[in-house]
């Protein structure tokens, strides 16, 4: 299932998924935990400045983020486990490239702009549109599951950019897999269309779960690609905050070349 490609550049390790490496004009990747600045417990490549690490570290890793990636800017938001949606226009401003907004859906059609969301646990989804070059960074943890973010995320693009579901392509990044996606609460927490993602007693599979609300949302399954990398089994390659508390948090970049 893990069919991501894997990279490595300057310490930097990073996957891609095959699906969105076939079009050109695109840059991504699921950033991992190393080649960055910061040390323990932020070691190293942390992308956040709402957990405790030092900002000047978190500014280089951002720095080294977006020279891999080869965009010109980095935009990002404060994430709130919501569905509310940013719209990046131009180069967003600030030092390091925060949008003093808050948002769990980012969407962009400029060249050299790059969506980052951060993650440890939660899955970031890539959305991609070739024919109206638009791209999309969602967070999705498991309270955006029970509020449908990426079907919510699809419906932003169909009306802010005539975006067609059947034309769109998405990847799901590595994140909290089955093998530990515990909820001893589900009863109170997920709705009872979400139980037959049951796997073992208290145990869900959240990736079938995106994969089914992409499906859901108007997406081909030919245009859909997992990372089915587990952030809480891989503690060398990925922050995680079940396994580990006070942590980082590593990220997804998508943008269209500049
Ligand atoms: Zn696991």
């Amino acid at each position: 299932m893990t069919g991501y490609w894997r990279q490595e550049a300057g310490g930097l390790r990073i996957y891609q998924s095959p699906l969105l490496t076939a079009f050109t004009e695109l840059r991504h990747g699921f950033f991992t935990r190393q080649g960055g600045v910061s040390s323990e417990p932020y070691r190293s490549l942390n992308l956040s400045l709402t957990v405790g690490d030092r900002r000047k570290a978190v500014a280089e890793n951002r720095r080294l983020v977006q020279q891999e990636m080869g965009l010109t800017a980095l935009a990002d938001a404060t994430q709130e486990h919501g569905r509310r949606e940013a719209v990046v226009a131009g180069n967003p401003g600030g030092p390091a490239g925060e949008l003093k907004v808050a948002a769990d859906i980012l969407l962009t059609d400029r060249p050299g702009v790059g969506l980052l969301i951060k993650q440890a646990d939660c899955q970031a989804v890539l959305m991609y549109d070739p024919g109206r070059r638009v791209v999309a960074n969602v967070h999705c943890g498991w309270r955006g599951q029970v509020q449908n973010v990426l079907g919510a995320a699809v419906t932003r693009l169909k009306e802010r950019f005539g975006c067609c579901p059947a034309d769109l392509y998405a990847a799901v990044s590595p994140s909290l897999g089955p093998c530990c996606a515990e909820f001893r609460h589900f009863r109170r927490e997920f709705p009872p269309e979400f139980w037959p993602y049951q796997v073992r007693p208290n145990y869900f599979d959240l990736w079938r779960l995106s994969r089914d609300q992409l499906l859901a949302a108007g997406l081909q399954p030919e245009h859909l690609d997992l990372a089915g990398l587990c952030t809480r089994c891989r503690a060398a390659e990925f922050f995680s905050y079940r396994r580990d508390r006070v942590t980082g948090r590593h990220g997804t970049v998508i943008g269209l070349k500049a």
